[in-house]
């Protein structure tokens, strides 16, 4: 049999039955154009043929086995049915070693916390209360991106006796981590979330009857009490019964045996503003709530108010409890709290540099090439850090970032996992005159010689406050680390 084309023999010449990688993958590819199954139908179909053809002529021809191979990886409809365990694909990586790589060398971006600030923020405040009074660790949105559960436990640790969350998930990790402390949600959950309150003996925030009822019920039928804490509107107008209709609220719901008002709380509006008439009359509202309470004979059990500008400047308001929350993770909430406390920053962000070029003079760099080249002294750095990790886009040619001590120009625009920045090697506070290197450490958020890029500082550019942009980078994909 001639199996020569037009008499050509030479290397495209191919032994009868051979399937070359491209055919294979044409074959794949029509055959799942052509069938209208289901993609798990059409990827079991095109597995079989892929492993008809490496059972065929895999043993003979390695290459051929190969070929199948590389068909099933390139494939849409085989990629679906693609081995995934490393042991199928014939690969031996041992999973443990895998896992045993530290996070801060996957990627080099990462956000450090220092568990002994949040000791001490908690002891400055501590020291401020009147003994007898209860410290809440306000530890939501996972403890403003510091780690609910390691700052927890470090503030129960540290003079703490109290938690508190804004939802029952935030509840249930830190009961799943084993902390007995009490939780209170610091609003009202859904009516649908009442059996995890009690299955975890979390306390909600209570200011509706139907919400009440259902809860103390809902304990009755378990054979245990509902503890909460009435949350009263003085003038915030978030959550709350009005200041007015507190007893009103409390005789409605008082019938039902289960029910334990175990505290009652407001959340002040202005605490952290230069003037204090705000305060002043949310203060005065709070009063008399607590008075019209105790007139129709209702026990308001602990009474909270303060956050941590109040904690702060207004030692009036403590009551029996205080809620710190922001002052915890080491910030100043107003100015005029700066000379009042001595305060520590809990957290820092690093990266390493991933590229470092220089670029022509008036060259364009990052999308939209806005920055423009300054020339061939100053290296365009890039680090693997962008707006998906916290770094906020609008800090865009704005912000700096600390290398070898001294401060650098961040330039064009920040991208979704990587920005970029200019280093001068003659820029004025380099501890040396600065080669950057791929690998390099830079400090987004933290000291490094006599410089400081603080979270403060990317407030003022993002007129924003320091809660928002330390959850934004220590709730991101960024790993966490602890010191
Ligand atoms: C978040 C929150 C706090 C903590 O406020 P900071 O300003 O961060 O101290 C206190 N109370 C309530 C009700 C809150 O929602």
């Amino acid at each position: 049999m001639d199996s020569s084309i037009n008499g050509f023999t030479g290397f495209g010449r191919r032994n009868p039955g051979f399937v070359s990688a491209k055919d294979a993958i044409r074959k794949a590819e029509i055959e799942a154009q052509a069938t209208q199954h289901s993609p798990v139908q059409q990827a079991r179909q095109t597995l079989a043929q892929a492993q008809a053809f490496t059972q065929g002529l895999g043993s003979a021809a390695g290459g051929a086995g190969a070929a199948a191979r590389t068909a099933a990886h390139r494939s849409p409809a085989l990629k679906f049915a693609a081995p995934v365990s490393s042991k199928d694909s014939g690969l031996s990586f041992d999973p443990d070693k895998l896992a045993r790589i530290p996070e801060e060398d996957r990627r080099w971006s990462w956000v450090e916390v220092d568990l002994s600030a949040i000791r001490h923020n908690t002891q400055q405040v501590r020291a401020r209360l009147a003994p007898g009074t209860r410290l809440m660790a306000v530890v939501k949105a996972d403890a403003y991106g510091h780690g609910a559960v390691q700052v927890a436990k470090m503030a129960l640790n540290s003079g703490a006796d109290y938690l508190g969350v804004a939802t029952i998930d935030e509840a249930i990790e830190l009961r799943e981590a084993l902390i007995g402390a009490p939780i209170l949600v610091l609003s009202q959950p859904p009516e649908t979330a009442i059996p995890l309150l009690l299955g975890y003996k979390v306390m909600p925030s209570i200011y509706t009857a139907d919400f009440a009822i259902a809860y103390a019920e809902a304990a009755d039928a378990f054979g245990i009490t509902a503890p909460f804490h009435l949350a009263v509107n003085t003038g915030m107008n978030r959550i709350g019964v009005r200041w007015d209709q507190v007893a009103e609220f409390m005789h409605q719901i008082g019938f039902h045996r289960a029910l334990e008002l175990v505290g009652t709380f407001t959340h002040f509006a202005t605490a952290d503003e230069a003037q204090t008439l705000d305060f002043q009359i949310q203060t005065k509202r709070f009063l008399e709530a607590l008075s019209s309470l105790r007139m129709a004979g209702v026990d308001p059990g602990i009474v909270h108010a303060a956050n941590s500008a109040a904690i702060i400047r207004f030692p009036d308001v403590h009551f029996d409890m205080v809620r710190l929350g922001i002052s915890l993770y080491g910030y100043y909430p107003c100015p005029e709290t700066l000379t009042m406390i001595d305060l520590r920053p809990a957290m820092s962000v690093y990266a390493r540099i991933t590229d470092v070029r220089t670029v022509p003079l008036s060259d364009g760099v990052s999308y939209g090439l806005h920055y423009r080249s300054r020339g061939a002294s100053t290296k365009i750095c890039t680090i693997p850090i962008g707006y998906a990790d916290g770094l906020r886009r609008a800090l865009s040619s704005r912000v700096r970032f600390l290398f070898n001590g001294g401060l650098m120009n961040q330039v064009g625009n920040i991208c979704m996992d990587q920005c970029m920045f200019e280093v001068d090697p003659y820029a004025r506070g380099l501890l040396s005159r600065a080669e950057p290197m791929i690998g390099d450490v830079v400090t987004i958020i933290g000291g490094d010689g006599d410089n400081v890029c603080t979270v403060e500082s990317m407030c003022e550019l993002l007129d924003t406050i320091p809660h928002e942009v330390c959850i934004a980078f220590g709730t991101s994909r960024m790993p966490r680390l602890y010191r």
